[in-house]
């Protein structure tokens, strides 16, 4: 299959509230060209270094997500431009989204990441640390960045049953963080869940957006 079958094979699979964020770590700018012709516009990198240089030369009306960790003195760089940033796990992390985002007089979406993998991971907020966030005096006053839900990467395992759980469990923080914090706001509505080897298995268990690169682009160069 060529990368334009792999790509509808992929869409023909979401429903239609699930958004596909095209992963293109460490591809060629030809490749991405290739899925961008093909008709689609939302991107994901996880290094701001990679991301960047990207940005100034593809086409300007792509969505640029990013979906690694993020180094605070790092957001400056794309504050100006930035989509979504799927990998906010501290309040130190959203103020300075906030503040970056302030003075490029945009309001930045961002996603909460949450750690819901078995295995020890050195990123993402536990269900109380993000309920002591966004009850906290500081988060109330952010007004340049919007949380628009929450972000996990489950255990890098062949478990289906393990993975399978893991999502399930992000998708009952969201609903607890819901019901909480934003039972009046529709903004609050993203479960970014499921990548190349378990979107279908996060597509079931409520995904609304799955991160996707080398089922479409083939194995890392
Ligand atoms: C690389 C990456 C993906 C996509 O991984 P594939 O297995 O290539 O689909 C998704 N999410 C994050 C955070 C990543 O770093």
């Amino acid at each position: 299959m060529g990368l334009p079958e792999k790509l509808s094979e992929i869409k023909r699979h979401l429903p239609a509230n699930v958004k596909l964020v095209v992963v293109s770590k460490g591809r060629l700018p030809a490749e991405i060209i290739e899925v961008y012709n093909e008709g689609h516009r939302i991107f994901g990198e996880n290094k701001v270094q990679e991301l960047v240089p990207k940005y100034q030369d593809m086409p300007k009306d792509i969505e640029w997500h990013l979906i690694g960790h993020l180094q605070t003195n790092k957001v400056k760089y794309i504050a100006p431009f930035i989509g979504m940033i799927h990998s906010v796990d501290s309040l130190k992390l959203l103020k300075t989204i906030d503040k970056e985002a302030t003075k490029c007089n945009r309001v930045i979406p961002c996603l909460l990441q949450m750690y819901i993998a078995e295995e020890e991971t050195k990123y993402g907020l536990f269900l109380d640390e993000a309920a002591d966030l966004l009850s906290s005096e500081e988060f109330a006053g952010l007004k340049n960045i919007e949380i628009r839900g929450v972000m996990g990467m489950a255990t890098f395992t062949d478990n289906t049953d393990q993975i399978r759980k893991e999502f399930r469990s992000l998708k009952t923080i969201f609903g607890l963080l819901k019901k909480k914090f934003f039972a009046e706001s529709d903004a609050f509505s993203e479960i970014s869940m499921g990548m190349s080897d378990d979107y279908l298995v996060a597509i079931k268990e409520g995904s609304t957006m799955v991160r996707v690169g080398s089922a479409i682009f083939g194995h890392r160069h």
